[in-house]
């Protein structure tokens, strides 16, 4: 887009702001995107890109000021007192490496990353009180959650009890694989409702019911990737937090790398950008995280997103979704 005036600049952020307010309503509030993600992600981009070239232009209601999710009414809200962010996305080699040149220019040397999968579901909080289970919560708008503990206790593979009475709060993904996705849309589909567009939708629309019974009637999994608070935990790093969730009993992804710089990125990008297709569960990208639990402290979070972590974004997939690809210019 060529440069604007600081005018035009406003009119077009005038235009752009309720168009992705619409489509994110559709997408966080009721699971049932209008558009694909990258048409949503390529004006998002460009709100970006204008906001930076003018950033007295930012509001404080501009979707770059705000976690996505919205809370759901009917359900009990619970608070987030550390917020569950958002997290910054790159699309090339080249904005990754720029991402690694801030990293190493603040830390003042290089850095190792944990390398993870970015996995298509939705974000899921659990509190452990003495080793049980007690709160199962969604991001929401990143402070306000909706509970669902309910729900939570439907999904087989989170432990409701953990071999050690642990006091803490583990976050990772709720997703629906694939084959459970076909499943419950071909069940839908028979009993005349509309489909779900994606497995991710599908696993947002499931875990978000307000009755457990229809919850436990879909199967979805877990991967958890964050232990929230270290009380009685020896971790220092992101490889051994998920070592250490891994042996409380959660599901975690299994493929996690560890790498000095961005040695090793591109291939574990291609490898699995190869295979994505051949996964029971929607990845839709990578995810760099600052091994180094200080480091991280250290690097802290902007407004809506930790700076010590990045997604780099897979391109479309081809065959991906039913949702309308409606084609957006300015
Ligand atoms: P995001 O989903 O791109 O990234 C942040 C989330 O990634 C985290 O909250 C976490 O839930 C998840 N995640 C998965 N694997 C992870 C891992 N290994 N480690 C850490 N986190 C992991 O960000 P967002 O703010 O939730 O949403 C933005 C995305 O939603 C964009 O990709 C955008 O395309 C899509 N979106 C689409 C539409 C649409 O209309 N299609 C509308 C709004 C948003």
């Amino acid at each position: 887009m060529a440069d604007l005036t600081k005018e035009q600049a406003n009119q077009e952020l005038a235009k752009i702001r309720p168009q992705l307010n619409e489509w994110r309503d559709a997408y966080y509030t009721k699971d049932a995107p209008v558009v694909e993600d990258n048409v949503y992600d390529k004006l998002y981009n460009q709100l970006l890109a204008l906001e930076q070239q003018y950033p007295d232009l930012v509001t404080s209601d501009s979707p770059s000021q705000q976690v996505g999710d919205v809370t759901l009414p009917d359900f009990n809200k619970v608070t987030h007192d550390i917020p569950m962010l958002s997290m910054g996305d790159v699309f090339s080699e080249a904005e990754l490496a720029e991402f690694n040149d801030r990293i190493e220019k603040n830390v003042g040397h290089e850095v190792d990353y944990n390398v993870e999968l970015k996995i298509d579901g939705l974000s899921l909080s659990l509190i452990y009180e003495n080793g049980i289970l007690v709160q199962g919560s969604t991001r929401g708008n990143g402070t306000i959650g909706e509970n669902v503990t309910e729900n939570v206790k439907t999904i087989q593979d989170i432990p409701q009890k953990l071999s050690r009475p642990l006091s803490f709060e583990v976050r990772g993904e709720c997703f629906m694989s694939k084959k459970e996705f076909l499943r419950l849309n071909q069940e839908r589909e028979n009993e005349g409702q509309q489909v779900f567009a994606n497995p991710r939708n599908a696993a947002a629309g499931s875990l978000r019911q307000l009755d457990p019974k229809v919850t436990a009637s879909r199967k979805l999994d877990t991967f958890m990737y964050t232990i929230v608070t270290f009380d009685d935990l020896n971790v220092s790093t992101q490889h051994e937090a998920l070592e250490t969730l891994k042996e409380l009993g959660f599901n975690v992804n299994p493929t996690a790398e560890v790498t000095t710089g961005l040695k090793g990125v591109k291939e574990f990008i291609d490898r699995y950008g190869d295979v994505r297709d051949d996964l029971d569960y929607g990845i839709d990208g990578v995810v760099l995280k600052v091994n180094d639990l200080a480091i991280q402290r250290e690097l802290g979070n902007t407004v809506k997103v930790p700076r010590w972590e990045i997604a780099y974004k897979f391109p479309p997939e081809q065959a991906e979704s039913i949702v309308n690809d409606i084609e957006w210019t300015i």
